[in-house]
């Protein structure tokens, strides 16, 4: 983020001064400190200097009905005032948890019938892990607790989420992550796939690569399988036509539990509530949400599941799921994603979120022309720009050249805020986008990334 701005700055200095921000450069830090963020309505945000940015990152993938709604803070401060509380760790409920796990059960895809909260996307994923070896084990098979997952996923920050999911980057040797009983996959990513080989051929070889796996591992030992339906940081992956349908009928045939961590592509990031099935074919035993569920007025998540594994956990009787969560079904949380739900429908943000999202794609699209892009990627309101040195080897900038950090700070300066991921300029606005703002995206990128091309040179 920027240099401070030069007015009194109290703000900026507290929080150079004592905060963690942790996907940060510690080193600029310590000169340059945060954009201290004043203000929010629609897709625009203001620093406390008044300028203004387009915030083309929507929060952080989160932002889907946009900033400053009224009802939803009314929707709020009425929950607070009626119940801001109440125990959900036993058998005792309150109205807005028991309203939003219907509505759920209600978008969500096939009999995913069955919800259990969480205070966010990490929390959701953590809990879906061990629901695999909870399933697993009350059905007799208790070494089938592996999880397979895929190479550059992103599943949350938690010790076992971080486990799971394996972005570049991420794997610091500072700490040591649990790999027994986790598999990783070659990354589904058309654009880096082996020279040699047709997208076809490439997702015939991913879908071989999970058989042998198995065959090595042995199904009994490989519980579920994860994967977000687009890989989100690890750089806006859109797999093979047919891999997840193919993984997932992999899944069925060596009952293995397909969880969709849907945490970015559901709530109406890519035209859907959730898109396993909408856009990809498949169905999920599990899936798991957050972020657009409240569009980042209130931390929640949700992990949904299947009938069919809620009938093998109620069997019997005499269980529990030792499994919780303070905040699990907060009143006032769930009554904010209830209001958020109710304006994705009211405005027809899905529809919506799918025609501006075409016009975004066609509008990104030239920039794959410039110099220094080698690929330009995505659906809908999840799209990034990635950099290469070379767009015929595909080969990357030195990590020093540092370019799209340098890209998205030059596009802060002229008011629109994308985020920088190793290589590649990611961007997800919220839903209620329209095109006058695509096209200042598409514009103001492209002057970032050309000037940054020529300091380049
Ligand atoms: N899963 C995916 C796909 C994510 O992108 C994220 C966060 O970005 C998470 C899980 C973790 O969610 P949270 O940060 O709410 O814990």
């Amino acid at each position: 983020m920027a240099a401070p701005n030069t007015l009194p700055n109290d703000l900026w200095q507290m929080d150079h001064d004592h905060a963690l921000h942790p996907w940060t450069n510690f080193g600029p830090f310590e000169k340059q400190g945060s954009l201290v963020i004043a203000r929010g309505e629609g897709c625009y945000l203001w620093d406390q200097g008044g300028q203004r940015y387009l915030d083309a990152v929507g929060g952080m993938w989160c932002t889907n009905i946009g900033l400053g709604r009224k009802e939803m803070a009314q929707a709020i401060a009425d929950q607070a005032e009626t119940l801001a509380f109440a125990n959900y760790f036993v058998d005792m409920t309150n109205g807005p948890a028991a309203r939003l796990a219907a509505k759920l059960a209600e978008l969500a895809p096939g009999d995913l019938n069955r919800v259990f909260f969480t205070t966010g996307g990490s929390t959701a994923v953590d809990t879906a892990v061990r629901m695999v070896s909870y399933y697993h084990h009350a059905r007799g098979n208790p070494e089938k607790t592996g999880i397979v997952a895929r190479e550059n996923s992103y599943h949350g920050s938690t010790y076992l989420t971080q486990s799971v999911g394996k972005r570049n980057g991420d794997r610091v040797e500072e700490f040591r992550y649990k790999e027994d009983g986790i598999w990783h996959l070659t990354c589904p990513n058309p654009y880096r796939r082996p020279a040699h080989m047709t997208e076809a051929q490439f997702c015939d070889d991913l879908v071989a690569e999970f058989e042998a796996l198995i065959a090595r591992v042995g199904a009994d030992r490989i519980g579920g399988f994860i994967a977000e339906p687009i890989q989100a940081s690890g750089g806006i992956i859109i797999p093979p036509e047919g891999y997840l349908r193919r993984m997932w009928q992999v899944c069925q045939r060596h009952d293995i539990l397909f969880i969709a961590d849907e945490v970015v592509t559901a709530f109406g990031r890519i035209g859907h509530w959730f898109a396993s099935l909408s856009e990809f074919g498949v169905q999920p035993d599990i899936i798991t949400s957050a972020k657009g569920l409240t569009s980042g007025y209130l931390p929640l998540g949700a992990m949904i599941f299947s009938d069919r594994i809620w009938d093998v956990m109620a069997e019997g009787g005499q269980r529990w799921f030792t499994s919780g969560l303070t905040y699990s079904g907060h009143p006032v949380s769930c009554a904010a994603a209830l209001k958020n739900i109710e304006i994705i429908e009211r405005e027809g943000l899905l529809a919506h979120a799918a025609s501006v999202g075409s016009y975004f794609e066609d509008r990104m699209a030239p920039l794959a022309d410039l110099p220094l892009v080698g690929n330009v990627r995505g659906k809908k309101l999840m799209l990034c720009v990635e950099s290469v040195a070379d767009k015929h080897t595909k080969a990357l900038l030195p990590d020093e050249a540092n370019e799209s950090k340098r890209i998205s700070d030059v596009a802060e300066g002229m008011g629109l805020l994308v985020r920088p991921i190793g290589h590649l300029n990611v961007m997800s606005p919220p839903l209620i986008l329209t095109e006058p703002q695509v096209d200042f995206i598409a514009e103001t990128l492209e002057k970032a990334i050309r000037r940054v091309t020529d300091d380049l040179v």
